[in-house]
C-alpha cells in the first residue's frame, strides 16, 4: 500500500468515528494521523540524580506517568519500524530505548530476582498500576569484556526477561567504538552481534544503535555485514533499523521520508521531553495518532 492510500483510510476512519459519535457513542479523542510523527527516546545511566547523560529515577517515574496520560503507548522498535502493532485509536506510539546496558538499566538481587532500584522495576511497577503502558523497553547492549548490565553471572537471564516481559535486545557494538574512526569498524559490530547471538540463540537482532550515532566507512556496514571471528567463523548481520543519538521525532513509518536505517531520537534529559510533549500538543498536526488497526509494512528484500 502507498502512503497515499494510509491517508485516504486515516480520512475514512476520521469520518467514521465522527459518525459513531452523531449516532451517540464518544468519538475518538483525536483523529487518526497515521502520518504523524514518532518519538523515539534515549536513555543512558539511571539512578538517583539527574544529569546530560543521567536520568533520576523520579524523573523516569514522571516521564512514563507524563507519557501515559499523554496518550502515548510503548511499543519496540522493531514493532514500530515495521508497523507491527495496534494501539488503542486515538493513542500515539512511543519507544523507550536505553543504550549502553547500564547496571540501573536492569538490575539483579544476589537471588536473581529484579532489584527495585533499576529501570526495568521502576517500568514494571507502573505498568501494574497502568496496564495500558506495558514494559516494551529497547535494550541496546555492549557486550565487551562481561559488562553488559554490569553483573556477568546474570547477562542471559536479564536479556531472556527483557524478551519475556515483551521488550526487545538490540545490539550497541562490542566495546563503543567510534566506528567513523575505526578501521576495524566490522570488529566491533560483529564480536557485538556473536556475543548477541550466544546468549540469545533463538532471537534475531534487527535493530542497531550507532556509538556516538557515527557512522563505519562504507555506511551500510551499519545495517549490514560480515566478519570472520579469530577462530575463522564467520557472523553475519543484517539490521532493519539503526538509530541516531539525536535530535528530534523520528517520520512516521508509513512516511516516505522514514528511513529505517538512519532514524533519530530524543535525548531524555532536563526537560527535553516535556518541551516535546508540550510542541506535540501544540501542533497536533505533527503527531502520529493510531487508527486503532494494524497495519504492517513489507519491507523490501535488504532492509
Ligand atoms: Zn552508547
Amino acid at each position: 500500500m502507498t502512503w497515499k492510500t494510509y491517508r485516504t483510510l486515516a480520512g475514512f476512519f476520521a469520518v467514521l468515528s465522527f459518525a459513531a459519535g452523531a449516532a451517540g457513542q464518544a468519538p475518538a479523542r483525536r483523529q487518526p494521523n497515521l502520518g504523524g510523527e514518532v518519538m523515539i527516546l534515549e536513555y543512558h545511566h539511571l539512578g538517583n540524580t539527574d544529569g546530560r547523560w543521567r536520568r533520576s529515577f523520579a524523573s523516569f517515574d514522571r516521564d512514563l506517568a507524563a507519557l501515559e496520560a499523554g496518550g502515548y503507548r510503548p511499543v519496540t522498535l522493531r514493532q514500530l519500524a515495521a508497523g507491527k502493532f495496534t494501539l488503542p485509536a486515538g493513542t500515539t506510539p512511543v519507544v523507550l530505548t536505553f543504550d549502553d546496558s547500564l547496571l540501573h538499566q536492569v538490575k539483579f538481587t544476589p537471588q536473581g530476582k529484579v532489584a527495585p532500584d533499576c529501570g526495568l522495576a521502576r517500568w514494571l511497577a507502573f505498568s501494574r498500576q497502568h496496564p495500558d503502558f506495558p514494559m516494551r523497553g529497547v535494550f541496546f547492549v555492549n557486550s565487551a569484556y562481561h559488562l553488559a548490565f554490569r553483573q556477568s553471572q546474570f547477562t542471559r537471564q536479564k536479556l531472556d526477561l527483557i524478551l519475556k516481559l515483551g521488550g526487545e535486545v538490540g545490539n550497541h557494538t562490542w566495546e563503543h567504538t567510534n566506528l567513523g574512526r575505526n578501521a576495524q569498524a566490522a570488529a566491533d559490530i560483529g564480536r557485538g552481534q556473536q556475543a548477541l547471538e550466544r546468549w540469545l540463540p533463538h532471537y534475531t537482532i534487527v535493530s542497531f544503535a550507532l556509538p556516538y550515532g557515527i557512522f563505519p566507512h562504507p555506511p551500510s556496514l551499519a545495517w549490514a555485514g560480515s566478519w570472520r571471528d579469530p577462530r575463522g567463523r564467520l557472523v553475519r548481520w543484517n539490521y532493519r533499523n539503526v538509530v541516531l543519538v539525536g535530535d528530534g521525532p523520528a517520520p512516521s513509518p508509513y512516511a516516505r521520508r522514514f528511513d529505517p536505517h538512519r532514524l533519530p531520537r530524543i535525548q531524555v534529559f532536563d526537560h527535553a521531553l516535556s518541551r516535546w510533549l508540550h510542541y506535540f500538543q501544540t501542533h497536533p498536526r505533527r503527531r502520529f495518532v493510531s487508527d486503532g488497526r494494524n497495519h504492517p509494512l513489507h519491507f523490501l528484500s535488504g532492509r
